[in-house]
């Protein structure tokens, strides 16, 4: 196991290379990994980690794979560009617990452009915060979980067990990417999952339902409104309907959420409905989106202090950043035991 006395060469070490890590946070955030696009970005965590010495495995998701599998989600986008990257560090002598870092290299879309500040994809620093879209959700944990271990290795120290370096896509719709891991066999006694948490440490967590309402009404002449029936109108009660059971469902919420404000949240996501202004419309479509509750998920979510992530003039704190690669390095090195560094 770890000796204590690494712990201040350790966290020396995050320092020593933080610049260097805020660099790549840079470069990282400036790839437009929007879903479906994610390739370059990929490729680039990629080459980061060969250069690392770790053995790299890059490979398409195949939806045949992974469709059987509890926790799959439908797919509604194409594939073709869906990679996966997972950088592999073996140990001389496995004496240690396995981990996985985890992190997904998608972002979401950035919405009218004219609401931002500055443009998303051309990162920004000013007063501690990076800028950009993606710099918090979640590209400033994919820098913490690398530079974790390049910290280590300056230390002169390598984990003293298995550890897996995820870079994922399809976080921010399905899961997907992280599912594909499972499938491929990637498996390990514990998982760390920087997502923008403000430095808390998460030990349950709300999941997502997607589901689309499609309602039929009647169509009539608007002169003659009263003899059909209104498909928008009648989404209304509804969604209210909806509403009063997320009221429910956060009365009778976990207790691990028993601090929270409002765990469970239904969206009205996008509503569509009708064909013609002199219609009464004849169909409505609506989505909504659930975070439902998920428990005993073997997995830590912990990561830095963000803001606006999903909306306009995203940002994370650099300290935070900095805080939370100290912290992944050090939970690495006790969770994992070291070894000396080899070559
Ligand atoms: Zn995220």
């Amino acid at each position: 196991m770890n000796a204590p006395n690494h712990t201040e060469t350790i966290l020396a070490a995050v320092d020593q290379g933080f610049d260097e890590q805020v660099r790549f946070l840079g470069d990282l955030v400036s790839m437009p990994s929007l879903r479906g696009a994610e390739g370059s970005a990929q490729d680039f965590v990629a080459a980061a980690l060969r250069v690392r010495g770790l053995a790299v495995d890059r490979w398409r998701i195949d939806v045949e794979d992974i469709r059987h599998l509890p926790g799959f989600s439908p797919v509604t986008i194409s594939y073709e560009n869906a990679w996966n990257v997972v950088g592999t560090h073996r140990p001389r002598a496995s004496h240690g617990r396995s981990l996985i870092l985890n992190g997904h290299i998608d972002v979401v879309p950035v919405g009218p452009i004219e609401m931002w500040h500055s443009p998303p994809f051309r990162p920004r620093i000013h007063e501690g915060w990076m800028y950009g879209r993606g710099a918090g959700d979640m590209k400033a944990g994919i820098a913490a979980n690398l530079f974790a271990l390049d910290a280590l290795a300056r230390s002169g120290l390598a984990p003293a067990a298995e550890v897996y370096l995820q870079s994922v896509v399809e976080e921010e719709c399905t899961g997907n990417g992280a599912l594909a891991c499972l499938q491929r066999g990637y498996r390990a006694d514990a998982a760390i999952i920087p997502e923008p948490m403000g430095e808390h440490l998460l030990t349950a967590q709300v999941g997502v339902v997607w589901f689309q309402v499609k309602v039929m009404g009647r169509p009539a002449h608007v002169a003659l409104a009263s003899t059909g029936a209104n498909a928008i109108e009648s989404c209304f009660p509804l969604v209210q309907a909806l509403h009063g059971l997320e009221h429910r469902w956060n009365e009778l919420r976990h207790p691990s959420f028993a601090g929270h404000l409002h765990p469970i949240n239904f969206v009205l996501a996008r509503i569509e409905g009708g064909d013609w202004t002199s219609s009464v419309p004849a169909w409505c479509t609506f989505d909504m989106r659930v975070l439902g509750l998920y428990g005993g998920i073997p997995s830590l979510v912990y990561g830095p202090w963000a803001e606006n992530i999903h909306a306009f003039d995203e940002r994370v704190s650099l300290e935070s950043m900095r805080r939370v690669t100290k912290t992944i390095a050090l939970f690495v090195a006790q969770w994992c035991g070291t070894e000396p560094r080899s070559g």
